[in-house]
């Protein structure tokens, strides 16, 4: 920004040539080649004969090995005084360079994860690399910058020269912002991957919750998204937060960087990944009430991870090994506890009504059911998540969400309304904190000093053991009516799925698979787009007026006509007319959960203490 700070940068450049105990990288944003970038790295003091140089195999938070040594090309070691550096490729992510001690500069191109045509194990977005030449870098920084085994406590400073107007984006404070060119310092490598870059020009917003201060920086190509608009929407949530959390956000600065994509991902997801001090989120670029909420679920989730594992966790996470990762018993911990802190925290502060918290509940359950194996015991899952359980990984934000909904209920009913997971978890990064590594074999011991008895039977029977969740116990606790299972004899619209072509306006069949009785006799189609229902033009406006009308007025017998929009088998299209006469289906309807009115004293306490109803 100023002349004096430039000044610093020279005598930064001037330093490099003598090599120090840091590491120094050199990125130039403004040149990029076919879509990579050239990185270059003078080494810190290196004595040994040999030395690894390394990517890693996987980083904190991402629970899937991705090798980002994959994405490294034209890998060139050049010796002091012209000496030759023997380079031996040792696997995807590591180098073997001798004589170590003679070398001056490594240098290497990184291509973006986000666009690769490497498709197999494709990266998730939120941990991923972009190059964007001019518009957008996401610098996810263990994508781009390695490290030299054993040698990851010494300072990274990183020299990014970058285009016009752009601005780094991230919670890294020792940051010196120039017209043309940056210098970050982070003290080690576990640092330097816990802190995201994204440079952009800049659409920022800071907001103030408590002493804690906030940056929300947000790159929408379309400029549909502002950092204004989500400074908004995650205002509230922060102060809901700060409520949760005890008065008061643990950090004293925090930044998230939003990406929003507008084309699809090539892994076909969205999301985001926590750090200690940021988050970075990969979302679709859209204008939709949906895109609100999701943005504040998401955000909770990732800020919640301050609690754990960032602030409780494991040696497998404290000490964690980029190159050879081993997973921890706990992931219900970690992700489940996060999931189920960022959802019940919004109805106990009254961002949500309780009965938009059941349907959160309802759709774990039923999802945890459906697509997951339920006997399979969720420590033994947790532990062998990088491979024979990889497919059961993300049940840990269903099931693992759910685990933590029974300890919170536990905890509330058997303490008179006192304690809850969020209070467990105040007594556990007591015990534990940011640089206190737990052993796994010692947590369930821990809790239940700290709790319960009957925590440690739930633990060893439900979280370590393969019993299903004891949901009707655990809803009784708190004067809640659980049905598992319910078969009635219903009118139904047929079972069919319905979407809106909104070219037509049209409401349209989307899925069939599961019609009914009803449905068959109609012989609805996908892809049918429905014209009229009863005579009625239907439309996005009057289909809840005009469906739900005939749920609730309809007799069996009465006729039903529909009129559908429909391609015949040369493609021609042609209306179609749809006749049955309504007749009632057995429905099955699952996890049913209401209030239960003759609920006891200390259920209700409990339930109050809970969810904040009566
Ligand atoms: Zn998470």
């Amino acid at each position: 920004m100023t002349k004096s700070f430039l000044f610093i940068c020279t005598l930064l450049s001037l330093n490099q040539i003598k090599a120090d105990g840091d590491y120094h990288y050199y990125v130039d944003l403004t040149s990029v080649k076919n879509d990579k970038l050239t990185i270059k790295l003078t080494p810190p003091d290196l004595t040994d004969n040999e030395t690894i140089f390394m990517f890693p195999a996987m980083v904190p938070g991402t629970y899937d090995v991705y090798d980002f040594g994959r994405f490294i090309s034209n890998f060139k070691v050049e010796g002091k005084d012209g000496k030759t550096i023997t380079v031996e490729i040792l696997d995807k992510n590591s180098y073997k360079l001798s004589p170590a001690n003679a070398i001056k500069e490594i240098s290497y191109d990184v291509e973006d994860t986000w666009d690769t045509e490497i498709k197999e194990k494709i990266v998730f977005e939120p941990g991923g690399t972009n190059i964007e030449e001019g518009k957008n870098f996401s610098l996810n920084t263990h994508g781009f910058f390695g490290y030299f085994k054993n040698k990851l406590e010494t300072n990274f400073i990183l020299e990014v020269t970058k285009p016009q107007g752009f601005y780094a984006s991230t919670s890294l404070t020792d940051l010196k912002n120039g017209e043309a060119k940056d210098v970050l310092t982070v003290f080690n490598y576990h640092n330097l991957v816990d802190s995201p870059i994204m440079y952009s020009k800049p659409d920022t917003t800071s907001i103030q919750i408590g002493k804690s201060q906030i940056l929300i920086s947000v790159y929408s190509p379309n400029k549909i998204v502002t950092s204004n608009f989500i400074a908004r929407n995650l205002k509230e949530l922060l102060l809901a937060q700060a409520d949760y959390l005890g008065g008061e956000l643990p950090i004293d600065k925090y930044a998230f960087l939003f990406y929003f994509a507008d084309k699809a991902s090539l892994s076909g997801a969205s999301g985001a990944l926590e750090h200690s001090y940021s988050s970075f989120y990969f979302l679709p670029e859209a204008d939709t009430a949906d895109l609100a909420q999701e943005i504040r679920d998401v955000s909770a989730h990732e800020f919640f991870h301050i609690v754990t594992p960032l602030s409780i966790h494991s040696k497998e996470i404290g000490e964690f090994d980029f190159n050879n990762p081993i997973m921890s018993k706990h992931l219900w911990l970690y992700e489940g506890l996060t999931e189920y802190a960022a959802h019940h925290m919004q109805v106990k502060s009254g961002l949500i009504e309780y009965d938009t918290f059941f349907n959160v509940l309802v759709n774990k359950m039923q999802n945890a059911r459906e697509n997951y194996n339920d006997t399979v015991p969720f420590t033994i899952m947790s532990k062998y998540a990088l491979d024979k359980y990889k497919k059961e990984y993300t049940n840990v934000y269903e099931k693992g969400a759910l685990i933590g909904m029974c300890l919170d209920v536990m905890l509330r009913y058997y303490s008179a309304g006192k304690y809850g997971t969020q209070d467990l978890m105040k007594d556990l990064a007591k015990q534990y904190g940011k640089t206190k590594s737990f052993n796994d074999d010692d947590l369930f011991n821990d809790i239940e000093k700290l709790t319960y008895k009957e925590i440690r039977n739930f633990l060893d029977n439900h979280v370590a053991g393969s019993k299903p969740l004891p949901y009707k116990d655990i809803f009784t606790m708190v004067g809640l009516n659980y049905i598992d299972k319910k078969i009635e004899e219903k009118i139904t619209l047929g079972g069919i799925s319905v979407g809106y072509n909104p070219k037509t306006n049209h409401l349209v069949v989307v899925n069939t698979s599961k019609l009914d009785g009803f449905g068959k006799k109609l012989k609805f189609k996908e892809e049918d787009e429905i014209l009229t229902f009863n005579n009625r033009k239907l439309t996005l406006d009057n289909m809840k007026e005009i469906l739900g009308g005939f749920i609730q007025t309809a007799k069996v017998g009465d006729k039903l006509v529909i009129e559908v929009l429909r391609l015949d088998k040369k493609g021609k299209e042609g209306i179609k007319t749809l006749k049955a006469k309504v007749k009632l289906v057995k429905v099955t309807e699952t996890d049913i959960i209401d209030i239960d009115s003759n609920a006891t004293e200390q259920q209700l306490l409990a339930r109050k203490m809970w969810l904040g109803i009566n």
